[in-house]
């Protein structure tokens, strides 16, 4: 099952991204127009990783990390129901 996310680049245009859940701490994210697809990763220490080529050859997070992150501790956040009292 893939859900959609939306990115904004540095110039503010948006794409829109294919993102699917491979294991716990693992994503497939696959932008629609260009059909470029990476794998990011949360490793063992919190460090999260992508396969593309900003985040190998530039500083801090790329643009796939930072979104997936934010879905990740979405979904963790609402893992469990909570009735409120
Ligand atoms: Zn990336």
């Amino acid at each position: 099952m893939t859900a959609t996310v939306r990115i904004a680049g540095p110039r503010g245009a948006q794409a829109d991204y294919d993102l699917r859940r491979l294991g716990a701490a693992e994503y497939f994210i696959r932008r629609r127009d260009t059909g470029a697809g990476y794998v990011v990763t949360l490793r063992e220490g919190g460090q999260w990783s992508c396969g593309c080529p900003a985040a190998r050859y530039r500083k801090g997070p790329c643009k796939h990390t930072a979104r997936v992150k934010e879905v990740h501790e979405l979904l963790a956040a609402l893992a469990r129901p909570e009735r409120t009292t």
